[in-house]
């Protein structure tokens, strides 16, 4: 529990027993106070709860955003130059991304290679042929 949600606790019991003290109502006013801090504990607790969720659901997206962007980025630089189909230019803000690592063509639509992909392909045949 964090230091703050501690704090908070021991200050229910610490004006919990002051108060007892001044009224001489220990009996049962303990009662009422264990009863007074249990709800607090529970009420802190959820409270805690939700914090960590909400930083849990934060952190998630923020890595899911970051690896979507890297592998925008890493397809971006997988573009040919020009478009095979009708020549066009190709940068990757005038393409038309229809996914992560799918771009086609803005002027005429052809869907463009990115490629590493047949790179890769062509190694791991070739890793395969040596063993
Ligand atoms: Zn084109």
């Amino acid at each position: 529990m964090p230091e703050h949600w501690k704090q908070i606790q021991s200050a229910v019991w610490l004006i919990g027993l002051a108060i007892l003290a001044w009224q001489g109502w220990w009996w049962p006013g303990i009662l009422v106070l264990v009863a007074i801090s249990g709800v607090t504990q529970a009420l802190i607790k959820r409270q805690v709860d939700k914090e960590e969720e909400a930083a849990a659901a934060k952190a998630k997206a923020q890595a899911q955003q970051e690896s979507e962007a890297a592998r925008r980025v890493k397809a971006a630089a997988l573009l040919p130059a020009v478009c095979p189909n009708c020549g066009a230019p190709i940068t990757p803000e005038n393409v038309h991304w229809n996914g992560p690592d799918k771009a086609s063509c803005s002027f005429c639509g052809a869907s463009l290679p990115l490629v590493e992909n047949v790179q890769v392909e062509r190694e791991e045949k070739d890793v395969m042929r040596e063993l």
